[in-house]
Parts: structure tokens; C-alpha cells; sequence
């Protein structure tokens, strides 16, 4: 038995509920057909699972802006060393009383206890990316780069040197 069913999916409310054996790609998948994305990527997504993901704390080139598997983790259900089924976590966004038991199974590897259930954040699907090409007609030894000496305020040197460069 793979484990590997969505168990709900809410919308409103901004989460899943899945069983851990499904990977990673295919949960992306399932929640896109309702418009939602679940953030955490790992460049692995096709083939580990939502278990794996959750047992190593798995990140990914989203994690920089949407945080890391454990930023995603809501709740979840485990069975413990003594064959307890336990609950923990939330399922709203803001969880803040009594201690973070949820987040602490997360990237225990599986020595704190099975994960049988997780429920996890998901967000409104991003616009697509945009990606913008330019093509330079000059080399770029060509173009005065900025210098060591630069003044303090390095943003404002470096948008007068991308004026120059792209001849703004
Ligand atoms: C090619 C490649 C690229 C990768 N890229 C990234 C990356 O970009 N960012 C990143 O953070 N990581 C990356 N990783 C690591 C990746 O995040 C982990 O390998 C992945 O999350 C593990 O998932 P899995 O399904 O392979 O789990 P497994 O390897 O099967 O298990 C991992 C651990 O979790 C435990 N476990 C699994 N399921 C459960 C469960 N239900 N309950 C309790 N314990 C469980 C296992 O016992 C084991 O200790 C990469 C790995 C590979 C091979």
C-alpha cells in the first residue's frame, strides 16, 4: 500500500490534506486543478515523496521567498513509537499557543514517529514567471564597470551604470 491519496482539499482555508506516500510533483498537480500551489520544490519533486519531504525538512529554489517544508506544514498525523495515533497542529495559518509539536517531527527522519497524514499550506497559483532576454550590441569590457571607489549608496551606482550599459 502506497499511502499516496489526497484527503481534502480546502480552498478557502488554504490547505491540504494528504496521505505521504504521494511525490511531491503529483500533489502539485492535484492542487493545481483548484487553482492552489504548494510551494516547497525540491529539485528531487518527481520522485520523493510528501513523507520524505516532511522527514528531511525538504526545501527547494522556492524555499528563498516561501520558506522551507517546515514553513508548509500545518499539521499532521502520526503514529507513534507505542502505535498511538496522534494529531497534531493546526489548520489555520496563525498557531502560536503551547509548543510547535508538528514542527518539531519535521525533519526528524522518522525516528520521532510515522507520518501518516500531513496537512499542509497552500497559496493562490502564482502568475507564470516572465522571463526577459536582452541582447547586448557591446561587449561588456566596453562598458565602464563600477568601481571599488563607488560612493556609499551602491544602489544608485549600479542603476547608473545599467543606464549607461543599456543606454537608458
Ligand atoms: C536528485 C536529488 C535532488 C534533491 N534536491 C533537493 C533540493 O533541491 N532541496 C532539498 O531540500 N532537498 C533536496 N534533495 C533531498 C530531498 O529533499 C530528500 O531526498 C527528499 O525530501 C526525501 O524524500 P523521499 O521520498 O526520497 O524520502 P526517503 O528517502 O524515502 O525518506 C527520507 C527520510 O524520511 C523518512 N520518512 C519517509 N516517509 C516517512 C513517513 N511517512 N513517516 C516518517 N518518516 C518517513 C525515511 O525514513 C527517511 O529517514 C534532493 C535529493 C535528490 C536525490
Amino acid at each position: 500500500m502506497r499511502m499516496s491519496d489526497v484527503l481534502a482539499v480546502n480552498v478557502d482555508d488554504g490547505y491540504v490534506e494528504t496521505q505521504p506516500g504521494i511525490l511531491n510533483t503529483e500533489l502539485r498537480e492535484y492542487v493545481a486543478r483548484s487553482g492552489m500551489w504548494y510551494a516547497p520544490d525540491p529539485a528531487s519533486k518527481d520522485f520523493c515523496s510528501i513523507g520524505g519531504n516532511v522527514n528531511t525538512n525538504a526545501g527547494g529554489l522556492c524555499c528563498v521567498k516561501y520558506g522551507v517544508t517546515r514553513d508548509a506544514v500545518l499539521g499532521l498525523e502520526v503514529v507513534m513509537a507505542d502505535g498511538q495515533i496522534t494529531r497534531l497542529g493546526r489548520r489555520t495559518i496563525k498557531g502560536v499557543a503551547g509548543y510547535d509539536l508538528a514542527g518539531l517531527m519535521v525533519g526528524s527522519g522518522g525516528t520521532l514517529g510515522i507520518v501518516t497524514m500531513a496537512r499542509l499550506r497552500l497559496r493562490p497559483m502564482p502568475a507564470p514567471a516572465t522571463t526577459a532576454v536582452a541582447v547586448l550590441t557591446m561587449s561588456l569590457t566596453q562598458v565602464e564597470l563600477p568601481q571599488p571607489s563607488c560612493p556609499s549608496s551602491h544602489q544608485a551606482c549600479l542603476s547608473s551604470w545599467i543606464k549607461k550599459l543599456f543606454r537608458l
